[in-house]
């Protein structure tokens, strides 16, 4: 009797490096190649049009490469659990070979999933090492179950063994008879933004191609250079798993520049709150590390909330890089991380409406990545210096020096000379008539003060 094995994808939608679907091949004379659609993902909030529209790229593309190796993609949707018990007794699958995931979500997931399938007398296979290039866990300090601090975490991290890139697939074989439900097509996606990036395995290979030939050499020296928009733009890429992080660091350290060495050491930011949050789950929406803050809430602060979320707070870079995120569904990370002081620590709202609406538009939005950046940068996470605040004039002079970033995303302020682009409101009135563009919508110093008075109270 032929043996059938599935590989179950979700945040891993690629066919390079692939340890489950390797596995489940090995594992049988077929596979199941399935993707669920699940509706628990929906219900908890993580769908967003702008993923969900890269989404269907990446699942388009998935399909397309497993029909070039003779196989196809079986996509269901309703409850993962259900649907995978469903095709694993379709298809007689003894197996079925997942990734393991840092969320609580994904452990929830995988803990209902092993049980349903061991009650059908089947097995689930996890797979470490395919999310995230050292699993979270792998590496610990002495007495906790992970690190709270980086760059410790990051030398331990550097110094642990890699598994080997595994290559694509040649052939799949699909077991006939195993129905499809029709791939959901971009195109029939609405809300999205207008600049919204490609998705798909191919995509993001010529994208990291690209970058690794050029590009990645000056990563050092230009990461933070806000309108030469000089980093990777890899990250819906590592969100949806189109690209291997281990293949990555494999390929960024053959060359071993300053520019390589930089960027590995994202790498290596993305996988320390990947184990920060598998620690910690609670980390999602409560304090990593309380300040006792009694923030303004989305309704108590509903106009300054507004005015962030639509790009009019008057701080042209703060409003430029809202702008930039409605218009492409990413930003640039000195953007977000200065955006994101503006609203926790100048506003003083409460960091979870931030990361909300990241998370409602961001391609790349990831709840460990998201949730505790936000928390980075409001003080509540694992910035050891949790009280700076970031003051948007002056760190827009640094990384924006000649307004070009500015005057991309705010044309209002497309003819302002360089010396006033970052505080239009040291025009003169004449110069600043027919531009139509608000007045700060708070002083920095009344922020400052009342951040300080909050803190200081707490
Ligand atoms: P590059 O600079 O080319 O870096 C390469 C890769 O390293 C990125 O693709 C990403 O996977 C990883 N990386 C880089 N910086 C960080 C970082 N600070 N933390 C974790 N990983 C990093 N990143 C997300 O992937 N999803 C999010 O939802 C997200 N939300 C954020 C929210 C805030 C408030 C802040 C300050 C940062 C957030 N980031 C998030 C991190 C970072 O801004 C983005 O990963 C980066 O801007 C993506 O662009 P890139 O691919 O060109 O990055």
């Amino acid at each position: 009797m032929k043996k059938t094995a599935i590989a179950l994808f979700t945040g891993d939608l690629r066919l390079h490096d692939h340890p489950p679907l390797r596995a489940a091949i090995a594992a049988g004379d077929r596979v199941v190649p399935l993707f669920v659609d699940d509706d628990r993902v929906r219900a908890a909030g993580f769908d967003a049009p702008n993923r969900r529209a890269f989404l269907a790229d990446c699942l388009a593309d998935l399909d397309a490469g497993l029909r070039a190796r003779g196989g196809r993609l079986v996509l269901r949707r309703g409850d993962l659990v259900e649907q995978v018990c469903r095709v694993a007794a379709e298809a007689e699958a003894a197996e079925v070979h997942l990734a393991a995931g840092p969320t609580a979500f994904a452990h929830a997931r995988e803990d209902r999933l092993r049980r349903a399938l061991e009650a059908d007398g089947r097995r689930l296979v996890v797979h470490d090492a395919v999310v995230t290039a050292v699993p979270p866990g792998a590496v610990t300090p002495a007495g906790s179950d992970h690190f709270a601090v980086f760059t410790p975490y990051h030398r331990r991290w550097a110094d642990h063994p890699l598994r080997e890139v595994l290559a694509a697939p040649r052939s799949v074989r699909v077991p006939e008879g195993v129905e499809s439900a029709d791939l959901p097509r971009r195109a029939d996606v609405g809300g999205t933004s207008e600049g919204l990036a490609k998705g798909g395995e191919e995509e993001g290979r010529k994208r990291f191609t690209a970058w690794l030939r050029g590009g990645i050499a000056d990563y050092e020296a230009l990461h933070d250079d806000m309108a030469g928009d000089a980093t990777s733009r890899l990250s819906p890429h590592l969100h949806f798993g189109t690209l291997s992080p281990t293949e990555l660091i494999h390929r960024a350290t053959r060359t071993g520049g300053p520019g390589e060495e930089a960027f590995v050491r994202q790498l290596c930011w993305r996988e320390f709150h990947q184990q920060v949050l598998a620690a910690r789950p609670g980390a999602a929406s409560a304090d990593y590390r309380t300040k006792n803050d009694r923030w303004r809430s989305e309704r108590s602060a509903k106009d300054d909330v507004e005015a962030w979320r639509e790009g009019r707070t008057g701080y042209p870079v703060v409003d430029a890089g809202m702008r930039q995120l409605r218009h492409e569904g990413w930003m640039h990370n000195r953007a977000r991380l200065l955006t994101a002081s503006f609203l926790a620590k100048t506003l003083y709202v409460d960091w979870r409406v931030g990361a909300r609406h990241f998370l409602d538009l961001l391609v790349d939005g990831d709840v460990a990545n998201n949730q505790l950046n936000w928390q980075w940068m409001a003080g509540t996470g694992t910035d050891s210096r949790p009280n700076r605040v970031l003051n948007p004039v002056t760190q827009a002079k640094r990384y924006d020096p000649e307004g070009a970033y500015v005057r991309r995303w705010v044309p209002e302020l497309a003819d302002v000379e360089a010396k006033f682009v970052h505080e239009p409101w040291k025009l003169k009135d004449r110069d600043r008539s027919g531009i139509d563009y608000p007045d700060p919508l708070i002083d920095l110093p009344d922020g400052l003060a009342r951040f300080k008075a909050a803190r200081g109270a707490a």
